[in-house]
């Protein structure tokens, strides 16, 4: 793709068969917005959904809006819209708690499942809270489980008979590499284990075929491609034929089979609804509800197609307008191995990330060195890129990344 100027990114917009659906969320004027793969934008009309829930729903009809709104079906009828998304089928997937909790959930249950296999198998490279989460849970398992991580390329040989699941994220938090989910499902089905996917940077933002690749288990993030919203429920996967014999640790009455029999003792709900423990937050719920219809209505393979081309165009122009500063690409430049995001090395990362921000090219920073740019491809247009980059040339070539306020470290990056 040869794109010599900004005409040239606004040809390939009008030709974009997604074009339209930018005007579905609600963006700011003047801001090129490459960072949905940490927070997606609210959907267009969520603000008046949520305050009709307050006072029509909440509000008109207080407790009894559990039965006469659904409130309480609000979890499996969110994940069913989800499990379309992923390629799962009704009744596998429900919204719950966060991404760690939920991780935390299905390793208990993977272990479960696997009764003589001590191992958890993850990769080096893996999200933090992926890893503190098993780390957290072997700890309290005390000597009858344990966390082996390796490096991406060991993980076949480090399987063996110990393992019970192998627990991964499909596309790194980092650099944007994408596994080959399909691949190491069934290598790790070979060898006797379960699969744990995350799939918080892959869910919405490419088609996915969890029934077809014979997935266990996977969990993933509400807020992020899926637009739910800062601090969205996040979602829970168990395949079908695994969940009458799954068991959670996290036993609360709403993954109870009869939560209002108010017995004194658990005893799990059939379905996938085991994997539930309390009350679900129904405004966030509401929320995220509408991130997903959006999503559900669209073809994903061609959201794969252009966040795929909007990726290649960023890593071309970089490489064409920015060559003199030395960034280095830290994703796949092929795009089969590249998720939704692109990323480079930089010395002064984080003071070029901040003076990006000021000129209104929202991506964000990963120590030590990264600067990462989310490509959602169904708000992020090609003149963004083109933008993005010409704001990163400015960025370079009058120094603003070594200004003091752009140095001064801030809490979230
Ligand atoms: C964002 C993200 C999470 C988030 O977990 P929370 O419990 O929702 O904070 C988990 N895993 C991965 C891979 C992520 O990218």
């Amino acid at each position: 793709m040869i794109v010599p100027d900004r005409a040239g990114a606004e040809a390939l917009d009008r030709e974009d068969p997604l074009a339209d659906l930018r005007g579905e969320f609600d963006l700011p004027d003047g801001v090129v917005y490459l960072d949905g793969n940490s927070l997606g934008p609210p959907v267009h009309g969520t603000g008046e959904a949520l305050r009709a829930l307050v006072h029509d729903q909440w509000g008109n009809n207080l407790i009894t809006g559990w039965t006469t709104h659904g409130w309480m079906d609000l979890p499996s009828r969110v994940g069913d819209d989800i499990a379309e998304i992923i390629g799962a089928a009704p009744g596998e997937v429900v919204v719950t708690d966060s991404t760690s909790v939920n991780l935390f959930k299905a390793l208990a249950a993977g272990l479960a499942l696997r009764p003589g296999r001590p191992v958890i198998l993850s990769e080096e490279g893996n999200f933090p809270t992926d890893l503190y989460v098993a780390q957290g849970l072997t700890e309290l398992l005390a000597g009858r489980a344990a966390l082996r991580v390796v490096s991406a390329p060991d993980l076949e040989a480090a399987l063996g008979d110990g393992v019970a699941v192998v627990t991964l994220t499909h596309v790194d938090f980092r650099t944007g590499r994408m596994h080959d989910l399909d691949t190491l499902t069934g290598i790790a089905h070979a060898a006797g284990a379960l699969v744990l996917w995350d799939l918080s940077h892959s869910a919405g933002a490419m088609p996915l075929a969890l029934d077809e690749w014979g997935v266990d288990l996977a969990v993933g993030c509400g807020y992020k491609y899926l637009n739910g919203g800062p601090g969205a429920p996040a979602f829970l996967f168990a395949a079908a034929h695994l969940q009458a014999e799954a068991r959670q640790p996290l036993s609360g009455w709403l993954g109870h089979a009869a939560p209002f029999a108010f017995e004194p003792v658990y005893r799990p709900a059939a379905g996938i609804g085991r994997f539930l423990c309390g009350t679900p937050p129904i405004l966030s719920l509401a929320a995220l509800a509408r991130g997903v219809r959006l999503l559900g209505s669209v073809d994903m393979t061609e959201v794969r197609r252009k966040s795929v081309a909007l990726g290649d165009l960023f890593i071309e122009l970089v490489a064409g307008r920015c060559g003199e500063w030395g960034f280095e690409l830290a994703s796949p430049s092929r795009a089969e191995q590249r998720g939704s995001q692109v990323s480079f090395r930089h010395a002064e990362g984080y003071g070029i990330v901040q003076a990006l921000i000021a000129r209104g090219v929202i991506g964000d920073f990963r120590v030590p060195d990264l600067l990462r740019f989310g490509l959602a491809a169904p708000y992020v247009r090609y003149v963004d890129v083109w933008d993005a980059v010409e704001a990163l040339r400015g960025v370079m070539e009058g120094r603003e990344w070594d200004r003091p306020e752009h140095r001064r470290r801030k809490a979230v990056t």
